[in-house]
């Protein structure tokens, strides 16, 4: 649409909550309803959004997250209640030593990860070796690693020069749900290029994957805005790629706050999407407000209304 400012704002589609973080949040929206009085805890954020954790705050909803510390550790933070695992995912231990301190354990883990673990699983069962594509101390990662210990983390590509496998015996590469599904090709042909052997169970998830092809759809753009929080890889994952396809300027911000608005300039075509884990309200805020901006004069940004964000 264009506007008196002569912007042309695209809404980038799909974009914003995922099957997976909607059904995480059911789920938490649902704990506190049917325990209105209990003590209620999320181990890590529920997904990787400031604004989420602050909202479920505000429901007397703690997350449990400080930085540096994995999952294990921040369990010795919570004493009673009920626990809330991450969409993210948890290892096997995790939840058995949750259920021995005695905590309701509710694991609102998304369905693709769980397959992801079955996966490894399984070829994990016939002595295969398994290499893992995925970020360094991410939630997601963290639990693959725990539930599988002899998998062979890769974070980048130079981390297949030090990747040491038996040529003679079976390989299966997978990977975390959220990786950029550029980088993940680059990762997964040089593997191969030195085990031809190698089978791949590609599981970037649906939503990350039709996420991304829409940024490459639009690379015309010159300008690119991704709603996400710092944490979110799928957010980041969106930024490169608009990066990565030529557009002229890209910014990850995590609200209307961060927007800064002398930066954008008239004529603009400027595309605005977010990761999955992003609430809609957020991401709409700041289109509502490109559309009718004076670039001239900047109206006041609208203030962020918490009790709105698990809408
Ligand atoms: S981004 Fe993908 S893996 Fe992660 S919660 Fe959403 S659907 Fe599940």
């Amino acid at each position: 649409m264009k506007n008196k400012s002569e912007l042309t704002v695209i809404d980038i589609k799909p974009r914003g909550y995922c099957k997976g973080v909607v059904r995480a949040l059911q789920i938490v929206k649902n704990t506190r309803i049917n325990n209105p009085e209990a003590e209620i805890s999320i181990l890590g954020k529920i997904v990787h959004n400031r604004y989420i954790t602050e909202a479920l705050d505000y429901y007397n909803i703690k997350t449990i997250d400080i930085p540096g510390l994995k999952r294990e550790e921040l369990l010795e933070y919570v004493d009673q209640g009920i626990l809330i695992l991450s969409a993210h995912g948890s290892s096997a231990r995790l939840i058995e030593l949750a259920k021995a301190k005695g905590l309701t354990v509710i694991d609102a883990v998304c369905n693709d990860v769980v397959s992801t673990h079955e996966i490894i699983a399984e070829a994990s069962a016939k002595n295969k070796q398994i290499v893992f594509i995925g970020k360094n101390n991410h939630p997601e990662t963290e639990a693959i690693l725990d539930n599988f210990p002899a998998a062979h983390l890769i974070t980048k590509l130079s981390d297949v020069n030090s990747l040491q496998l038996d040529p003679n015996k079976e390989i299966l590469i997978t990977n975390q749900t959220t990786l950029s599904i550029l980088e993940i090709q680059n990762i997964i042909q040089k593997i191969q290029s030195n085990y031809p052997i190698a089978e791949i169970s590609n599981e970037i998830c649906g939503a990350t994957r039709v996420r991304q092809e829409a940024i490459i759809k639009h690379s015309d753009l010159d300008a690119l805005l991704v709603v996400g929080d710092p944490d979110s890889n799928n957010s980041a994952m969106l930024a490169q790629i608009g990066r990565e396809h030529g557009i002229g300027y890209v910014m990850q911000i995590e609200s209307i706050d961060d927007l800064i608005i002398s930066d954008i300039k008239k004529g603009w075509r400027i595309g605005v999407t977010s990761g999955a884990s992003t609430p809609t309200y957020l991401t709409q805020m700041i289109s509502d407000y490109l559309k009718q901006v004076n670039l001239d004069q900047p109206q006041a940004k609208p203030e962020i209304d918490l009790t709105k964000i698990l809408d």
